[in-house]
């Protein structure tokens, strides 16, 4: 249950997104479950879906930086025609002063574009050391797997390489390709470089890909399952994230 008009052109409904008025700014969640590196490293990802096959949510998102905090963090239920919680909850927020008028503003439900890529590894760019994690049985492995890449239409410049490519290309389809990224600063100071590599073989079999990440209404349901919205009336919902490793398989260079 993607949300999609059959009758509006993707493609074009993107452009039109993308060059729409900036509202709010931010950086990507920081949740596992979607694609996210630190300042100096860089990774390389392999879209699964092509551009067109996007999944666009709306997300309640705002982190109150004195008490540190995420005040909003979820899907709009609006999205799942459902009458959504948060909005009511914002919409409740007072707006005597600039400051409460801006958090208001920026806790609204606002756009996001959402594909699902292949993170085939993530390396320190000074060292060239793959990032490891350690998991609850103290072995360490090489930070990969399936992805959401979570784009606001306005600032991210991951959307607008893939975009570019997407044009650029005769075949018109990103998923023939990786992308390098990366990220150099912190906070607003964040720069992320994006580098379209030669297209190459990519087979998700492989990499033992669960179908959710391979199929774009299943791609909705998980963003639901975690960043869950807060349907009127219903029980709260846990954040499920699914992050997970695959099959670690030999990387290409980047
Ligand atoms: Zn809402």
């Amino acid at each position: 249950m993607a949300v999609t008009d059959p009758t509006v052109d993707p493609m074009a409904y993107l452009e039109e997104a993308k060059n729409r008025k900036n509202e709010n700014t931010g950086d990507f969640t920081a949740r596992p479950f979607f694609f996210s590196i630190a300042d100096g490293q860089k990774a390389l990802i392999r879209p699964l879906l092509n551009l067109n096959a996007y999944v666009r949510v709306h997300k309640h998102e705002y982190y109150d930086n004195t008490s540190k905090k995420w005040l909003f963090r979820s899907q709009c239920a609006k999205d799942l025609g459902q009458e959504c919680q948060t909005c009511i909850d914002v919409e409740a927020l007072p707006e005597d002063t600039k400051e409460e008028k801006k958090i208001k503003r920026q806790a609204r439900a606002s756009e996001r574009f959402v594909l699902p890529a292949y993170l085939h590894a993530v390396v320190e760019v000074k060292s060239n050391k793959k990032v490891t994690y350690t998991d609850m049985e103290q072995q360490e492995h090489d930070v990969s797997g399936p992805r959401l890449l979570e784009m606001k239409p306005q600032t991210s410049p991951i959307l607008d390489k893939l975009l570019t490519t997407y044009q650029a290309s005769e075949s018109h389809d990103i998923s023939k390709r990786d992308f390098k990224i990366e990220r150099a600063g912190v906070g607003i100071e964040t720069v992320y470089t994006v580098e379209p590599k030669d297209p190459s073989t990519f087979d998700p079999a492989f990499h033992d890909i669960p179908v959710e990440y391979l199929d774009r209404d299943l791609v909705f349901s998980i963003y639901s399952d975690a960043c869950p919205p807060r349907i009127v009336g219903a029980e709260p919902v846990v954040a499920q994230p699914k992050s997970t490793n695959g099959a670690i398989r030999d990387i290409p260079q980047f």
